[in-house]
């Protein structure tokens, strides 16, 4: 172990088991349920486990908790498997599912029968909640309750041999009517459900409920710390009854935490799919989808990920974490890795009215400014040329550094211009503007030392290449959207923007999934699914700057 302080409470506990002797080795897992992709929920809860078990020397199971079937499907199964391996976690053999566990499952709920801790119980669905009672009064026992222990394993095995519809019948434990605890009022432990299951076909017509299933493949796979979110604290006292009662050989510890919420995304599945299904956004792994999938198709790099969840820490408190956070995780391990180029998102022409007109030089242009180890490459420069729209503004506030008429700017590798002449439309809009170069001012080897304040990127016409360029922002319009009445009504509806951008030629040559910074712009790539090198689709991974920072800082406050 390292001798730093554990940094978390969990890890904290994780630490003290292993200097007392209590577990030699940790052993956790992830067990998600395949009824949809993961999101950055998930990643937080794939870090902590996989990362106190990596820590320590120990081992984690990824577990797909299949215990609903009709609701669950193979694609999600790999997509799970893909994201976690991309996340960068080795599940080596520890490949499981709660559905390997079926038969012991069953034989361990034939012993809580013959110990007088369970019962089949033949009330209607609705009498069930009606004997349940309410938070504030107690509910009523089933007259099916004490059924005695032949007739309860009788009915069993019928239940399971698929004598009887849907919902005729269920196993009940047999806990405590009265019990504040609602969990404890004698929860299901199996119900009737003639349904093929993915993994184990027609074998079964009985399926076990998640809090059985749960508590008892943990102490199956001798799982030590079964890490899961703060709502099932009011599970705890259950996953014990079930370990009090069933005694297995090995005997795992419940530990709870508080999820992780990002600000201006939605982090239940149930929502996610529903954006998936009504088309507002193009499938699980949109770019703008905070799903692992999304993220990497976006151009989120998995470090980042892993780096988010590490400062967004692990504690008991719930938490909204700013998405600006996750921004500057992605822009930080962006901007040492990629390479800079240059590209022009929104058009505008200059017409260098005094440079030749077939004459082509090739300016060197950095890879890296602060790697030059990254070397150079030649950028070609003409006398037509794209700049961007908004570096170009008719009526400027003098702190306006860019071009304006009159004005003079530097382009970056390349010459001081001069605007002469703004050419218009009939509709008065800018469509191009005249200008003249300083033939003393190339960039590197120019006689002149003539300075200007302002320096602008620029892509020569003649040899630019064309992309959709695909511009995202946030999904939502709130900062909890979670938690809005309908989601639906804090839609952005600016979260997509596409452009014909106008990339350098270097560009061409982009390789899939490769960020490139665009100068002044932010972090691009291609896109997994639609990019070809003959019709380039690019994705903005992150600008380079938060602009939402403020805006976000604001809402946050306003919600607590
Ligand atoms: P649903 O959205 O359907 O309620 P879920 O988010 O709980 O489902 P599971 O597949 O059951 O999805 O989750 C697998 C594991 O990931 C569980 O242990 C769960 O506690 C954890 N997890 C889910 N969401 C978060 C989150 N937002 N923050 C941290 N951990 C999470
Ligand atoms: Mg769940």
């Amino acid at each position: 172990m390292s001798d730093t302080e554990p940094r978390d409470f969990i890890r904290q506990i994780i630490h003290e088991d292993l200097e007392s002797g209590k577990h030699q080795q940790i052993v956790t897992r992830f067990p998600p349920e395949p009824n949809g992709y993961l999101h950055i929920g998930h990643v937080m809860s794939i870090c902590l486990n996989f990362g106190v078990a990596a820590e320590t020397g120990g081992r984690t199971y990824l577990r797909f908790d299949d215990t609903n079937p009709g609701k669950e499907s193979e694609e999600y199964v790999e997509a799970i498997e893909r994201d976690v391996r991309w996340l960068g976690f080795d599940w080596e053999d520890r490949l499981t599912h709660a559905s390997d566990y079926f038969e012991p499952l069953y034989d361990a709920a034939v012993s809580l029968v013959k110990m007088g801790s369970a019962y089949v119980d033949s009330l209607s669905a609705d009498e069930i909640r009606e004997y349940r009672g309410t938070l504030t009064e107690p509910g009523k026992n089933s007259p099916y309750r004490d059924r005695p222990v032949e007739e309860n394993l009788d009915l069993l095995e019928r239940m399971r041999a698929g004598e009887f519809p849907d919902g005729e019948m269920l196993l009940r434990a047999k806990i405590d009517m009265s019990s504040p605890n609602m969990n404890l009022r004698d929860p299901a432990l199996y119900r009737i459900r003639h349904i093929s299951h993915q993994h184990t076909g027609d074998a079964w017509s009985i399926y076990p409920m998640y809090d059985f299933a749960h508590t008892m493949s943990d102490a199956f796979e001798e799982i030590t710390h079964s890490l899961c979110t703060l709502e099932f604290e009011d599970h705890r006292p259950l996953y014990n009854w079930f370990l009090d009662q069933l005694k297995p050989a090995h005997r795992p510890r419940q530990i709870e935490f508080s999820r992780l919420n990002l600000a201006f995304a939605i982090t239940s599945k149930r929502k996610l799919n529903a954006l998936v299904e009504e088309n507002i956004v193009a499938g699980w792994n949109d770019p703008r989808m905070p799903t692992i999938a999304g993220m990497r198709r976006r151009g989120y790099p998995a470090a980042a990920l892993r780096e988010f969840v590490k400062r967004g820490g692990v504690t008991k408190k719930d938490k909204l974490i700013e998405m600006g956070v996750l921004e500057n995780c992605v822009r930080e391990n962006l901007g040492d890795e990629s390479e800079r180029r240059m590209a022009v998102l929104r058009p505008l022409k200059v017409v260098l009215t005094n440079y030749p007109e077939d004459e082509v030089e090739m300016m060197e242009a950095m890879n890296h400014p602060g790697r030059p180890e990254l070397g150079t490459r030649q950028l070609p420069f003409s006398r037509e040329l794209w700049i961007e729209q908004d570096d170009f503004m008719e009526e400027a506030p003098r702190k306006f550094f860019r071009l304006k008429p009159e004005g003079e700017v530097r382009l970056r590798f390349g010459y001081i211009i001069r605007c002469d002449d703004v050419i218009k439309n009939d509709a008065g809009e800018v469509i191009e503007l005249r200008c003249t170069y300083d033939p003393d001012t190339r960039s590197g080897t120019g006689t002149s030392d003539r300075k200007v304040k302002g320096t602008i990127h620029w892509v020569s016409c003649a040899h630019a290449v064309d992309a959709n360029v695909r511009l995202y922002d946030r999904l939502f319009t709130v900062a909890n959207p979670n938690s809005a009445d309908d989601f639906h009504a804090v839609l952005n509806a600016d979260s997509l923007k596409t452009v014909v951008a106008k990339m350098e030629p270097s560009l061409a040559a982009l390789a899939p999934g490769q960020p490139v910074q665009f100068e002044r712009l932010g972090y691009f790539c291609t896109d997994s699914e639609e990019h070809t090198e003959q019709a380039p689709v690019i994705n903005r991974i992150v600008t380079l700057r938060d602009s939402w920072a403020k805006l976000e800082k604001q809402a946050m406050q306003q919600q607590g």
